[in-house]
C-alpha cells in the first residue's frame, strides 16, 4: 500500500478518455466553456500563501530592525526563537568544503539541529512548499510571469523552454565549485540569499543581478532561475520525494481543460491531467509540485486538492 502511493503510475497502462456523458460539464448540464470559466478568478490558496510568506519575510526584518529575538539572519541560515535552522544546500556546500578540509568533525551542534530541523520541518509540508510559500524570489517571479504571459499572449515576445535536468546540471555543477575553490561560490550568485538579506539589512549592488534574472524570465524564458537553475529548489524537491503533504488529482472530476498546467510552475507534474493520459483513477504530484495550490484554484471540477498520502483529502 505505501509503495503504491509513492509510485506515480506513468509507465503503467493509461485508462481509457472519459466519453461524453461522463464528462463533468455534460453532468452539470453546462456547456464546456461555460464551465472552464467557472473558476476564472479565483484565487483563494493564492490569497493565503502570499500573506504568509509576506508575514514570514516581514519577520525577519522585524526582528532585525526592533532587535527582537524571534526570527534572526536571513533565508540562508537563521534563528528561531534562538534555535537555529539551516538551508540545505548552503549546508550541503558546508559539508562538501569541510569533508575535504578534516573541518567536518568541527561542525558545531547547532549547525546539525539546524540542518535537521529544517528539513523535517519541510519534508513534513511537501519539500518544494518552501519556495511557494516561504521564498522571497519565488513572490518576485511569479509577478514578472504575469508580465512575461501578458507579452506572451500579445505575440510579442516568444516562450523559451529548456530540458528540466538542467537542474541538476547546476546543482552538480555548484557542489563541485565548492569543492574546488573551497568557497561558498553559489551564495554569491543566489537569488534567494540576496534578496532576503536586502529585505533584512538594505538594498545592495547584487540586487542587479536579482533584476537581471527577473528580466531575462520576462522576456526569454519563464520562470528560468526556478524551474533550471536553483539548486535550493531542487534540494528541497529531493527531501519532498517521500512528502506526505501533496496534491491529489481526481479523474472523474477531471474535464480535460488542462488550465492547471498553464499556471503550474512544473507542467510536468501534472502530466496525468491530458486527455488519454491518467492511468490510475487517483494521482498525485511528485516532488517538484511546489504545492502552491493554484492549479487547485484554477480546476473547474475541483479535481485537485491538498492530501496527506493514504488519508485522503484534507484541504
Ligand atoms: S526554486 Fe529557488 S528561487 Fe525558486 S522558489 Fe524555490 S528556492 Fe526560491
Ligand atoms: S501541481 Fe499545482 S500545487 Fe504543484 S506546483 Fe503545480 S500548480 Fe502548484
Amino acid at each position: 500500500m505505501a509503495f503504491e502511493l509513492l509510485r506515480s503510475g506513468k509507465h503503467k497502462t493509461p485508462l481509457k478518455p472519459k466519453p461524453m456523458e461522463e464528462m463533468p460539464h455534460t453532468q452539470l448540464g453546462t456547456d464546456y466553456k461555460t464551465w472552464c470559466d467557472s473558476h476564472k478568478g479565483t484565487h483563494k490558496w493564492r490569497n493565503i500563501r502570499w500573506p504568509v510568506l509576506i508575514f514570514m519575510n516581514l519577520l525577519f526584518v522585524v526582528s532585525f530592525v526592533f532587535d527582537l529575538a524571534i526570527l534572526e539572519g536571513s533565508l540562508s541560515g537563521s534563528r528561531l526563537i534562538g534555535f537555529y535552522l539551516m538551508d540545505p544546500f548552503n549546508a550541503l556546500q558546508e559539508l562538501a568544503i569541510t569533508s575535504t578540509t578534516g573541518y567536518i568533525v568541527h561542525l558545531t551542534m547547532n549547525f546539525w539541529i539546524g540542518l535537521f530541523t529544517i528539513l523535517i520541518f519541510w519534508f513534513l509540508l511537501g519539500g518544494r512548499s518552501y519556495c511557494s510559500w516561504m521564498c522571497p524570489y519565488h513572490f518576485l517571479a511569479e509577478l514578472a510571469e504575469k508580465l512575461h504571459n501578458y507579452l506572451v499572449k500579445t505575440k510579442k515576445i516568444k516562450e523559451h523552454a529548456f530540458h528540466t535536468g538542467l537542474r541538476f546540471v547546476f546543482w552538480f555543477g555548484f557542489i563541485i565549485l565548492a569543492l574546488v575553490t573551497q568557497q561558498l561560490v553559489f551564495e554569491n550568485l543566489n537569488v534567494v540569499g540576496i534578496v532576503s538579506r536586502a529585505m533584512i539589512y538594505g538594498p545592495g549592488l547584487l540586487l542587479f543581478w536579482v533584476f537581471g534574472i527577473l528580466l531575462f524570465e520576462i522576456v526569454y524564458s519563464k520562470r528560468f532561475w526556478c524551474r533550471y537553475v536553483c539548486p535550493i529548489g531542487t534540494t528541497w524537491s529531493f527531501v519532498g520525494k517521500l512528502s506526505p503533504l501533496t496534491i491529489k488529482f481526481e479523474l472523474d472530476k477531471c474535464g480535460y481543460c488542462r488550465d492547471c498546467q498553464i499556471v503550474c510552475l512544473v507542467p510536468h507534474e501534472l502530466w496525468f491531467v491530458q486527455r488519454g493520459k491518467a492511468t490510475q483513477e487517483v494521482h498525485y504530484t511528485g516532488s517538484d509540485c511546489t504545492r502552491c495550490g493554484l492549479c487547485i484554484d484554477t480546476c473547474a471540477g475541483n479535481a485537485l486538492s491538498y492530501t496527506i498520502k493514504g488519508w485522503g483529502t484534507v484541504l
